[in-house]
This record gives structure tokens, sequence and C-alpha cells, in this order.
């Protein structure tokens, strides 16, 4: 096919020859030419004029019809616009498909606008956070007022989620997350976790009602066997073989049974952080004064570096727990030779606390298992413990805000640190 611009040139051409033909034959070559040049340029005003019409209002359908180039000009506007028309309604279908999906979701999702206003929200959205079709273009936060959920819009750690009641129930739990995304937008998604709240409190409170009903028989079985134990002499080897070991096995059942309890109590939301002020150096003295009177077979050396005389803003039980705990397995996962080496500092703008051995270490596959409820690495390994020591440390270290770290290399030793926030701070005991 002809190129239509060519075309339209030589009918142009064509058309000026024909004119200065009969320019000569009329005598007035000039008026000729200028009346093809008008005819030509009023055809071009005529189609820009259609083309102006047919794109500012008309249907993709109602294609004007023109012949060279206006024809193809005619022709590709109007594909162009079927083509949009075609795309415009498969991102229609696909939006649709997509808020029909959300809607169905169980959780809430609210999608929100520059300054968190609501833009659009699910049905779960209505039933969990008891918002309505006049909220849009609201702002978040003046619906849902509670202090925990608008601390937590104003931090912007979207790493983070935050626990908070339902605005329409006291009964509902939700857990909310804010999830960036786009210019600007937001994703507030809050998942119903009423259930599952409760059955972690059935679990809590099972562990601790039985722990704690194990208490009593247990010190009544231990006081028996001690005494049987004092006179071990006046039985025969075997029998005080066995009395010795059910007293060793009696006393770990008695702290399992403490940590148990110990850590119920941390997990308990119910349970208020102490706010005393607690003198670290004195509670590290007492705390190493302590290890040092244990009977032990093998103990390394051990040693105590001050060099901060502050202390911490917390509870001063949590907190002997947690260090009693980190310098403890320290003493029994290290032999005779090993060194022990306790260092309270400043580490700005905070202050922490490490406990550094050069005992056996542990591989870097068991380190992220470590604060685990009842994870040992080698059960054989040591004397027998709980394996709730380090999952106490954890929760009392997230109690007072601080970060709890491990670094280890089998072989060459371990540093357990607990690094406190500057809020934690006590300058004046
Ligand atoms: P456990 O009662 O078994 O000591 P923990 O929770 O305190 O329980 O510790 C979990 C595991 O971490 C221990 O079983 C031990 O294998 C390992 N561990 C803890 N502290 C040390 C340490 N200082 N050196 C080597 N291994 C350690």
């Amino acid at each position: 096919m002809l190129n239509p611009w060519r075309s339209d040139l030589s009918t142009l051409f064509l058309a000026l020859l024909i004119g200065l033909f009969v320019g000569q034959l009329l005598h007035s070559q000039a008026l000729t030419a200028w009346v093809i040049l008008a005819l030509y340029l009023g055809h071009h005003l005529f189609h820009v004029n259609r083309l102006l019409q047919w794109v500012s209002g008309g249907k993709a359908g109602d294609r004007p019809q023109g012949a060279g180039v206006w024809g193809e000009i005619y022709y590709l506007i109007s594909r162009l616009r079927r083509r949009n028309r075609r795309r415009k309604k498969q991102l229609i279908r696909l939006l649709e498909r997509f808020r029909t999906a959300t809607a169905a979701l169980p959780d809430a999702t609210v999608v929100l606008s520059a300054g968190d206003q609501i833009d659009w929200f699910n049905e779960a959205a209505a039933h969990l956070l008891g918002l309505r079709r006049t909220d849009i273009g609201q702002t978040i936060g003046n619906l849902i007022r509670n202090p925990k959920f608008i601390g937590y819009l104003a931090e912007e750690d979207y790493q983070k989620t935050v626990g908070v009641t339902s605005p329409l129930s006291e009964n509902i739990q939700l857990e909310v997350r804010v999830i960036p995304y786009g210019d600007d937008l937001r994703l507030l998604v809050a998942q119903d976790v009423t259930q599952l709240r409760f059955m972690e409190r059935v679990r809590t409170d099972f562990v601790a009602n039985v722990s704690h009903e194990l208490r009593t028989p247990l010190t009544v079985i231990r006081g028996y066997v001690e005494s049987l134990a004092d006179h071990a002499d006046e039985l025969p080897p075997n029998y005080a073989r066995a009395f010795h070991r059910m007293e060793e096995q009696t006393l770990r059942m008695q702290s399992l049974i403490d940590d148990l309890l110990t850590l119920t109590r941390l997990e308990s939301s119910t349970h208020q952080l102490a706010q005393s002020t607690v003198d670290v150096p004195a509670l590290l003295t007492q705390i190493l004064d302590e290890a040092l009177m244990l009977p032990m077979e093998s103990k390394p050396t051990l040693s105590l570096r001050l060099e901060s005389a502050e202390g911490l803003i917390g509870g001063q039980q949590e907190l002997r727990s947690a260090f009693t705990n980190l310098i403890l397995n320290a003493l029994k996962y290290c032999e005779k030779g090993d060194h022990v080496e306790i260092i309270w500092q400043r580490d700005e703008p905070g202050i922490r606390l490490d406990v550094r051995d050069t005992g056996p270490g542990i591989a870097p596959e068991y380190l992220p298992r470590l604060t685990e409820r009842f994870y040992r690495v080698d059960a054989s390994r040591g004397p027998g413990g709980t394996g709730l020591g380090l999952a106490i440390v954890k929760h009392v270290m997230a109690r007072h805000g601080a970060e709890f770290t491990i670094i280890s290399t089998v072989g060459k030793g371990s540093t357990f640190s607990c690094r406190f926030p500057t809020e934690r701070i006590a300058k004046s005991l």
C-alpha cells in the first residue's frame, strides 16, 4: 500500500501541476496556485475540526471517514481508543475482583491515605473496628481512640504490631499491623485474636495451677528424702546412692516448678513491672558472692568489672533472677581453668551487662533456639538444668525494653549481653 503521506504529497503536486497548466491557459498562474493552496488548506482545516470534535466527545465507534493521511490518522486513533477501552475494562474487572477478595477477608483491612485518613475499608473492618461508610475521609485516630494504637501509628515502626481491644466490645481482642505501600499510603490490618489470647490464658493458668499444686507434695517428699539421705551412713550403700539421686532429682523438680512459676508470672499481662530503683553494682556483687559459695566440683575463676556506678529502674526481683541465671549458667557450663567475667558498663546512650566466659561455647545453629522454653543444647552436657533459664532472661529483658543478645564460638566461649535503654538508667542510687 502506498504511504498515505506520499500519496497526499503526490495529489498536491498533481493539483499544482494542473493548476499551473490551467493558469497558463487563463494567463493567471498565481491566482490558480492560490486557489489550489487555499482548497488544500481548507481540506486540512476541515479534518482538524472533525478530529477535534471526535476526540473531545465522540465515541470510539463513530470514526470519521477520510482519505489519505486523514483516513490513516482516524484509523490509528480509533484503534488506540479501542485498545484503551479494553484495557480499562480489564483493570476495572481486576479491581472489582481485588475488592471482592479483600472484602471477603476475615481480617479488618483499611486503606489510609496521607494524614491517616480512611480511603477504603472492608466488611470485616465494620464488624471489628466499628467503621461506617460515613467515616470515609475521617482520620483513623479520631475513631479508634486507644492510646496504645495512637502511639503505634505515631511511632511508624512497621515491623511491630500492637494489641488493642475493639472499640465495639471489650471482649474482642485485636492485633493491629500497619503496612506502608505506594506513595504515602498505608494499609491497616486488624486480626481478631480473641480466641488465641483465650487459649494462651488457659495454657498459662494451667501451667501456673499445676506448678502451684505440685509445690506442696514436692516439699513434703523433699523433706523426707533429705532426712533419709542425712542418715545414709546407716543404710546399705545401694540405698544411700538411691536416696542421694532422689534428693538431686527432687531439687531439680523444685527448681523446674520455681522457674515455671516465674515464667508464668512474667508472661502474665496483668503482672505489672515494678519501677523501683535497682542498685545494679550492689546486686551483681551480691549474686557473685552467693555464686562463689555454691558447692561446685570444678569452678572457673570469676571476676566482676563495675565500670559504671549507675543502676536501673525496674523490677529488683526480675533483674536478680535474670542476672543470676546468666551468671550461674556461665559457672555451670565452664570448667576449671575457664574464666567468667561480668562487666557492667555504659553503652552510649544506654547501659549494658555482659556475662563473658571462655567456656565450651554454643554452635551457631543452636543460638536462635536458646531462649525457647525447655530448650537445652545437649541434655547430657553439664549438670541437669531446667531449660527455662534463658527464656526467663529473655522475658525479663523484654519487660525492661532491653535487648538480649548471645554471641558464641564453639571452643572459645560465649558473651551474653543485656542492653538497657537510656530511660531505664537510674543515675542516683
Ligand atoms: P539450662 O537450665 O539448661 O541451663 P538455659 O535456658 O539457662 O537452660 O540454657 C539453655 C541452654 O543454653 C543450656 O542447656 C546450655 O546448653 C546453653 N548455655 C547456656 N549458657 C551457656 C554458657 N554460658 N555456655 C555454654 N552453653 C550455655
